[in-house]
């Protein structure tokens, strides 16, 4: 019966890593999937969520279901982190909040939605973008097309290009925008142009879709990270948001995050919470719990959620470091080329502008790895490797 299934390409980012591990080079690198590591390039476990996992140890909690909106601490919690805590928004009871399966999953529930209830429109997402965000719509029947964003001479945004391709747009589209730190090119609108995509967005009545997954990752300021989807709401739009805590609470495998619809009142937020755990429940009936109780409890506890903030600027700050030796490196090695955009680029990534077949040098002779496009996550970098890369970098980029 399932003899004639085609084999599924490999994901282009986590294959990255099933390759990675398959390598015996003893100076490999893994570069690919956005994960944070330690100056000795080994996972994190965060100490605040150690500290988090042993009161809720002691607190003897049992394993019974959540409901289908999820967790009320981590509901409260993670509209606080989105809007600030005692938002007008959220005074009012107009935000709708789902409680899901990380940022992923919090996608995939929203663009459920959109499939529902606003039926026919396209999604307008960056070229380029995370690769799995057109898995997400296109597994919903949600079209999407693309908006031009990175322009590969000045290595920033088109910002022109951007706001041309938003105005063609028929009215009443979604458009996905980066919270901040966009995935992959580390390159992130100025606060003037966020106030010009908002107007854009208001004049031509276009949805704006924020992906949140990775707030306080950025910049180490959980506030400064939240900017956007904050100008949007005051300037009285609407919006849809998911969040991750994957990166900012190093919880990726625990799936923890939500889907957030701010909205024009009570009542429509009410209806529209109703539809989205309709959804919900037929997709995967409830979240899990233990990772939303973690996160509930840190933002929850004043001590814990200060040192949080402390550790996430202790992650921003070893990739802002390696970020600064990276590009120092290349400048020695290769002088004619301008390197400044590795320090100009935020977040976990650096878009280098490596070309396929540039790439495929890096992989097949340095044992480098990283995806297609060009991309390399700096949280998979420490000072030791820095030479190494550098060198493999000059290597291919000069044959
Ligand atoms: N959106 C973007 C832009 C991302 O980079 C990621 C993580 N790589 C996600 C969403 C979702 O990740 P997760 O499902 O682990 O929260």
């Amino acid at each position: 019966r399932f003899t004639e299934v085609a084999q599924a390409p490999p994901d282009p980012i986590l294959g990255v890593s099933e390759a990675f591990r398959a390598s015996t080079s003893p100076s490999k690198l893994n570069l690919g999937v956005g994960a944070y590591r330690d100056e000795d390039l080994k996972p994190v476990v965060l100490s605040v969520v150690k500290k988090a996992e042993g009161k809720i140890f002691n607190r003897n909690e049992n394993k019974e279901y959540l409901s289908i909106e999820g967790l009320e601490g981590f509901r409260k919690a993670t509209v606080d982190l989105l809007l600030g805590a005692g938002h007008p928004a959220i005074k009012e009871g107009r935000v709708a909040v789902i409680q899901s399966l990380s940022g992923t999953g919090s996608l995939r529930v929203g663009a459920a939605f959109l499939a529902r209830f606003q039926k026919g429109a396209a999604v307008y997402i960056s070229n380029p973008t995370w690769g799995n965000h057109r898995n997400i719509f296109g597994d919903e029947n949600v079209e999407w097309k693309y908006y031009r964003y990175f322009d590969a001479d000045t290595v920033g945004l088109d910002f022109k290009g951007m706001m041309e391709d938003l105005k063609a747009a028929p009215p009443g589209s979604v458009v996905l925008l980066h919270g901040c730190a966009h995935n992959p090119t580390g390159v992130d609108p100025t606060p003037e142009q966020w106030n010009a995509i908002a107007d854009l967005c208001q004049e031509r009545n276009l949805l704006p879709f924020f992906d949140v997954a990775y707030q306080g990752f950025a910049t180490g300021d959980l506030d400064k990270d939240a900017f956007a989807p904050r100008l949007f709401v005051d300037r009285g739009l609407e919006i849809m948001v998911s969040q991750s805590y994957s990166k900012n609470l190093g919880l990726y495998g625990e799936r923890v995050g939500a889907l957030c619809m701010v909205l024009k009142d009570k009542e429509t937020a009410t209806r529209v919470l109703s539809q989205l755990k309709r959804l919900a429940r037929a997709l995967y009936s409830n979240p899990p719990t233990h990772g939303a109780r973690i996160a509930a409890e840190v933002v929850n506890d004043k001590e814990l959620f200060d040192e949080w903030k402390a550790e996430m600027r202790g992650m921003a700050g070893r990739i802002e470091r390696v970020r600064g030796e990276l590009q120092r490196a290349l400048e020695r090695k290769y002088p004619d080329k301008d390197w400044s955009f590795i320090t100009r680029q935020i977040g976990m990534f650096s878009f280098t502008g490596l070309t396929p077949a540039q790439v495929d040098n890096m992989t097949n002779k340095h044992s480098v790895y990283m995806t297609r496009d060009g991309r390399i996550s700096l949280a998979g970098l420490n000072s030791a490797k820095v030479e190494y890369l550098a060198d493999a970098i000059v290597d291919s980029v000069r044959n």
